[in-house]
């Protein structure tokens, strides 16, 4: 499958991405996931974006992009893909449709993750994601606890609380996918690609997005 998976931070999509990896062998991709190990091993991408990222704030745009044309060339993209967290802003997605179009590739679906406000926020404030940034296996401490001591089932590495899901930060990420992320569900409607799933439960959205692609 080739999709766009969209919705807030905190709407489910690197988890309901993780659940679909397995269903075909397309293959997950997150930019927050490329730049927090850009970050963690200290590369030029990981230092320019640092600091975008911990204040809440996009990385800009041709950046992203650059990451984004070197990945879609790589051979493990041919079986599709999900796209996750990326495109963020209108000029990322007219971006990426000359991108696949040059690529002559084509989107299959653009899922809309519609989550309320306050389960956003609640699950922000309550997630641990795993720090070994092979793994990044995402908890809640409500919902789906790592070990008593606080590791990852997976693999054992300490979940943590991201950097950029202090308070203040979860606030001004919420305020930029409002101005920046939200209007492509529009522009994914125009193009005829949208499908909006409302429901909470991952198992009932994996579910949903397998009937959309047939
Ligand atoms: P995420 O894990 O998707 O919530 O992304 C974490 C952070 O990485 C975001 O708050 C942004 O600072 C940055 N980021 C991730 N994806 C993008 C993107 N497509 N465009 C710009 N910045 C991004």
């Amino acid at each position: 499958m080739r999709i766009v998976l969209l919705g807030a931070p905190g709407a489910g999509k690197g988890t309901v991405a993780k659940q679909l990896t397995g269903y075909d062998g397309s293959v997950q991709i997150s930019t927050g996931d490329i730049l927090r190990n850009a970050v963690k091993a200290g590369t030029e991408l990981g230092k320019t974006a640092k600091g975008f990222m911990e204040r809440g704030e996009l990385v800009p745009d041709q950046l992203i992009m650059d990451i984004m044309e070197a990945r879609l060339k790589d051979p493990d993209c041919q079986k599709g893909f999900l796209l996750d967290g990326f495109p963020r802003t209108i000029p990322q997605a007219e971006a990426l449709k000359k991108l696949l179009a040059k690529l002559n590739i084509k989107l299959d679906r653009v899922i809309n993750l519609d989550v309320p406000k306050d389960v956003i926020l609640d699950r922000l404030t309550t997630r641990r994601t795993c720090s070994n940034v092979d793994c990044q296996e995402i908890y809640n401490i409500k919902s789906k606890p790592p070990t008593p001591d606080g590791k990852c089932i997976k693999c054992g590495s300490p979940a943590v609380q991201r950097a950029d899901e202090t308070e203040e930060a979860i606030t001004k990420r919420l305020e930029t996918y409002n101005e920046k992320t939200s209007p492509l569900i529009n522009f994914y409607e125009k193009e005829g690609l949208l499908k909006s799933i409302s429901s909470l439960s991952s198992e009932e959205i994996v579910a949903q997005v397998k009937a959309a692609i047939g």
